[in-house]
């Protein structure tokens, strides 16, 4: 029986594909199987210092549950020189979740306000790649709280696929360490709710518990990880424009390419508690995301989460939010009212990267022991992963099942 540990980005497509491939295979997730739309509530978020908060969600689907919905294609190059062509498994994995852009029909006033004023500034914008399905969508910007109407692909979907082919789902079970003997993977140690533990056996483990859980399920184990964490810190910049109502639309559906940084627009309720008006509502607010590739020079250590900004990223951060700020002002937002949130990351990866603690099979030096999900990514991409870790999932999938049969 294989075991998977964790039901998010990278645990869930390879339970799904070993289920349908006829494979055993059971899943452990530490969080419970909560509906989409509350998945709000299963936020546990790691406050690294005063100045950078790092996000993510506990529960059946991990952080996928609460995504923008943005499936952006990324890394095929940064892999190659790993050795690991992913291109084959991009294409496959845009098609099963849907990958397209939107209709017009979906792009609000705000969302145009600052399509036509980056354009008008001389930058790039495209539509963002989405998985979103318009017929269910019904435009209320809540995507990151968890969508009320199922409108988005979750890993959810390859749970439920999953379970329905005969998959094993352990939900409300935390893994606390891999077992192991001359090499080779035995089985791993879990926590129940009640706070006992008992060992469940298996010689094919992946770890897929996110880039912070599976680097410190690793050190649990006395096995490297840990080191060169990245997490894309973002600022949201906004001001005021009032009754834009961008709060109510799509979330992050442009997007403008920057040589240091990536702007989508995007709305935080951060804005409303720094901006110093009561008055102002959430609906008289347009603003933009400024995301970074940031320096792999994060790490986990005894359990916590190390990272500090490099003058690298301060100086990135520093221009996108300066590029933000002139779309801005050309959509019409009052310049005196311009405020931005603190930093915040939602990206976590690069704990256990290709090419030093797991090969191009994504194996640790510890045979049946896999890692599949953030943590294997080698650089940072400055963008969002889900793409990329669900393509590196699949292509795992592929080799298990070549092996097992
Ligand atoms: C608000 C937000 C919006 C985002 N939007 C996008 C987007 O639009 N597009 C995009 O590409 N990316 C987006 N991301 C990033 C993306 O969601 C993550 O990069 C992705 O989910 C990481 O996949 P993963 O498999 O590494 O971890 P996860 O998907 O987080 O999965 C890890 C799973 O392991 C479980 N787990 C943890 N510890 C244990 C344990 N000890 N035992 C058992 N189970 C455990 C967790 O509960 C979780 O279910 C967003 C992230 C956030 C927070």
């Amino acid at each position: 029986m294989v075991l998977v540990i964790g039901s998010g980005v990278g645990g869930a497509i390879i339970g799904m594909e070993l289920a349908k491939a006829n494979i055993p295979v059971t899943i452990i997730e530490k969080g419970p199987f909560c509906h989409v739309k509350d998945s709000y509530k299963y936020y546990d978020s790691d406050k690294i210092d005063d100045n950078l908060d790092l996000s993510k969600t506990v529960c059946v689907g991990g952080s996928s549950v609460v995504a923008a919905g943005n499936g952006v294609r990324l890394l095929e190059e940064e892999l190659a020189k790993y050795d690991v062509d992913i291109s084959k498994e991009l294409d496959e994995v845009e098609e099963l979740i849907g990958v397209h852009q939107m209709d017009d029909s979906h792009f609000g006033k705000g969302t145009k306000k600052f399509i036509e004023a980056a354009k008008s500034i001389g930058l790039q914008v495209s539509k963002m790649p989405k998985f979103i399905r318009e017929e269910d969508c019904v435009k209320c910007g809540n995507c990151a709280w968890g969508c009320p109407n199922d409108a988005k692909w979750s890993s959810q979907d390859f749970i439920k696929i999953a379970i329905e082919n005969g998959a094993k789902l352990i939900d409300n079970i935390e893994v606390t360490e891999i077992i192991h003997e001359k090499n080779s993977v035995k089985g791993v140690n879990i926590k129940n709710s009640d706070g006992s533990t008992k060992i469940i056996e298996s010689d094919t483990i992946i770890l897929s518990a996110g880039a912070i859980d599976s680097a410190i399920i690793l050190q649990n184990s006395g096995i490297k990880a840990g080191e060169k964490l990245f997490v894309d810190p973002f600022v949201t910049v906004g001001g005021i424009i009032k009754d834009i109502n961008y709060n109510r639309e799509v979330t992050m559906n442009a997007l403008v390419v920057g040589g240091n940084f990536v702007l989508a627009p995007h709305y935080s309720t951060i804005l409303n508690e720094n901006i110093d008006d009561n008055s102002v509502k959430k609906g008289d607010i347009l603003s933009i995301m400024v995301k970074i590739p940031d320096d792999n020079n994060g790490k986990i250590v005894d359990g916590e989460v190390i990272k500090e900004n490099t003058i690298k990223d301060v100086r990135f951060i520093a221009e996108g939010a300066a590029t933000a700020g002139a779309i801005l002002v050309k959509a019409g937002v009052d310049p005196t009212t311009i405020v931005s949130t603190h930093l915040r990351g939602a990206h976590p990866g690069g704990t256990a990267p290709i090419g030093d603690i797991v090969d191009e099979n994504l194996e640790t030096k510890y045979k049946g022991l896999f890692v599949s999900d953030a943590s294997v990514i080698p650089e940072a991409p400055g963008a969002p992963p889900i793409l990329a870790i669900l393509a590196l999932s699949k292509r795992l999938s592929k080799y298990l099942i070549k092996k097992q049969k």
